[in-house]
């Protein structure tokens, strides 16, 4: 038996990038993400007759670079007041939009460096951020940005490309186990629940505590087709867990979670505690983490992560807003000024957290249609990650959320919209 399949020539675009051009290993990074966005992928040669696409500060180029970008750079000036135009691009010399630095400067949060104006909890404030100025949170404004190069500018509009389909990115941070009677029977005391405060005691002291609730959330999900991370604190203390990790409750239900196909991750303590310690803890190298309280600043949390050996961070959401912290829906590995290169590890936005909701008095009603007005305009090249905290599938204290949750997988699962682990986000994105 015979068979023909046609050959498809896909070759790597040559880009030629000017020799008095700085920050180049920046700019081919941002290019190996565009590219790589739309299923492509870019070599860089260094013959100009040979490119296809040139780059550089004079306008003779395909793409004109903002020389006053480095520069600010250089001197550490990374405000978007400094560093972008009222409408959030970086400007050329000649007044023209540099699109490639915009999407560096978007896709690193290098808004964020060195922030001088952090919140109580020593974070970059969204009130700070361009987002915020610009209204712009819920916008894709990199997809926006690749898809519109891709259909306009003369040397890109003929290429074939190839957008993945968005996938959801399903995640829990377990912050309390014990934590029920004290907040969920608070509400069925104020809401005259008597019953559900007796059951909660019984639960609690001699039944399963009703935030120990893992294998709960799997039946959920098992029961739309989907698994999740968990992302456990190493660290009891009054800011971080109420639980010993080492504790037989504890350890029974991560592991039920490994073998349910689900994967676990770290949840690293805010407080003086060292990432090593916590990785020392947890047993086994985690491939993934999530900063408690979303609690890190940039670039030393980066560091951080590359430094331990993590793989995988997902800690990039705004707590009091629902959308994209840095302005893009895919999993990327961050550039580091400092060593001049790509991370090791790979960043995956987060972009709903149960807890953005219940801080807004939300009804989860809106906070649905939220979500699934963001999902409707990212079809393609997103990964949706949710973080739900166990604590808020009780239906007392935070009652709605669970319902939320299943309509959300109902929802996905209507819509063909698939899972992706840990561990497949690693591998497919950690490159470049
Ligand atoms: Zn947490």
């Amino acid at each position: 038996m015979s068979y023909f399949e046609p050959v498809i020539m896909s070759s790597a675009i040559h880009i030629y990038i000017s020799p008095d051009t700085a920050q180049q290993e920046l700019i081919k990074h941002t290019l190996n993400i565009i590219f790589f966005n739309k299923g492509l992928s870019c070599v860089f040669i260094p013959h100009k007759d040979d490119a296809i696409i040139t780059i550089g500060y004079s306008d003779q180029n395909d793409f004109v670079i903002s020389e006053n970008f480095h520069q600010l750079l250089s001197q550490n000036v990374f405000s978007h007041h400094q560093q972008l135009s009222n409408n959030g691009n970086i400007v050329n010399k000649f007044g023209g939009t540099d699109y490639i630095s915009t999407i560096s400067y978007l896709v690193n949060s290098f808004q964020e460096y060195y922030d001088k104006a952090p919140d109580q909890y020593g974070r970059f404030k969204y009130t700070n951020s361009l987002q915020h100025h610009l209204n712009s949170v819920e916008n894709n404004t990199v997809q926006q940005v690749i898809d519109y190069l891709f259909s306009s500018h003369p040397k890109l509009q003929g290429l074939k490309t190839t957008d993945r389909k968005s996938r959801v990115f399903l995640t829990h941070d377990i912050d309390s186990v014990y934590g029920a009677v004290k907040e969920d029977g608070r509400y069925a005391l104020d809401k005259l629940k008597p019953f559900e405060i007796l059951r909660l005691i019984y639960n609690a002291t001699l039944g399963t505590p009703d935030w120990l609730n893992m294998d709960k959330i799997m039946k959920v999900e098992a029961e739309y087709g989907f698994k999740s991370t968990f992302y456990w604190l190493l660290v009891k203390n009054k800011q971080n867990s109420d639980y010993d990790f080492h504790s037989p409750a504890i350890t029974k239900a991560f592991d039920r979670v490994r073998q349910s196909g689900g994967e676990n991750g770290i949840h690293k303590s805010v407080g003086a505690g060292s990432f090593s310690e916590e990785i020392k803890t947890f047993g086994t190298k985690p491939q993934g983490n999530r900063f408690h309280f979303l609690k890190f600043t940039l670039p030393e949390g980066y560091d951080l992560i590359e430094e331990n050996g993590i793989l995988l961070d997902t800690s990039l959401g705004f707590s009091p807003v629902f959308g994209l912290r840095n302005s893009f829906g895919q999993p990327f590995r961050p550039f580091s000024l400092a060593k001049n290169r790509p991370y090791k590890f790979v960043e995956v936005p987060q972009i709903l957290m149960d807890r953005t909701f219940y801080n807004l008095n939300m009804p989860v009603s809106e906070a649905k249609k939220k979500f699934f007005d963001f999902v409707e305009k990212n079809k393609y090249n997103c990964v949706f990650t949710l973080n739900f905290h166990n604590n808020f599938f009780t239906g007392l204290k935070y009652h709605g959320y669970s319902q939320l949750y299943h309509d959300i997988l109902a929802g996905l699962k209507e819509l063909g919209i698939e899972g992706i682990m840990q561990s497949e986000i690693i591998e497919e994105y950690n490159h470049n």
